[in-house]
């Protein structure tokens, strides 16, 4: 893993570059949230994110933790359904373990977004294997280790393989079998972070 600092500005770019894609993939991550749930995860993502880039450019944070602390607040305000209060938990507890630092490490980043993935687990008290965004969060992370690039498509891995599996959480888990055959939406969104991620680090 590389030894660069990452600064404030950094991750602006990254909170950025993850709502355009976003933007992008909105139709997309709709379509995979109507078989097995209620069609609003593209729209919810757009709008939280839209939310975030507005208020980090409105009042730029000074450092890493309190750009993500404010992105974190800014969904969990902004976005209704059940990902927004999940995604804003991620980023706010990763924040919060960033601390005040003006840059930090790779490896800080790291276990900075494992503190938050945790903080989602027990929110939605789920984990890897229920057919959720921590399907693609979990594995991302683990592969932080080894490259940004590595992390995308861990976490890109991770959203395929939630197509077999039986949704034990959310909405889709109330299809029971029926939730065989798709992917996840909120995992599918988790990989579009990383991707965003990889992508701002080249
Ligand atoms: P809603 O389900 O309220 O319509 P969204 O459609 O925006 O919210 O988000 C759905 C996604 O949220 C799912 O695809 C799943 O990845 C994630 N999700 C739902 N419940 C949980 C949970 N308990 N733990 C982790 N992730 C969850
Ligand atoms: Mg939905």
């Amino acid at each position: 893993m590389s030894e660069t600092a990452l600064d404030a500005a950094f991750f602006v770019r990254w909170m950025t570059a993850a709502a355009a894609v976003i933007d992008r993939e909105a139709d997309r991550l709709t379509e995979l949230d109507s078989p097995i749930g209620d069609a609003d995860h593209g729209r919810n993502m757009q709008r939280g994110f839209a939310a975030v880039v507005k208020v980090l450019a409105d009042e730029p944070p000074a450092t890493p933790g309190a750009v993500l602390v404010a992105a974190g607040r800014q969904l969990i305000s902004s976005v209704g359904g059940a990902s927004g209060p999940l995604y804003g938990t991620l980023l706010r507890r990763a924040g919060k373990a960033l601390g005040e630092a003006p840059q930090v490490s790779a490896q800080e980043l790291r276990s900075a977004l494992g503190t938050g993935v945790d903080a989602v687990a027990q929110l939605g008290t789920s984990a890897p294997g229920d057919k959720t965004m921590l399907d693609a969060l979990v594995p991302g992370v683990a592969a932080l280790e080894t490259s940004f690039g590595a992390a995308a498509g861990a976490a890109e891995e991770g959203a395929l393989a939630t197509v077999p599996m039986q949704a034990r959480k959310g909405r889709a888990s109330y299809l029971g079998a029926r939730s065989i055959g798709h992917q996840d939406p909120g995992a599918t969104s988790s990989a579009l972070l990383f991707a965003a991620l990889a992508d701002v680090a080249e």
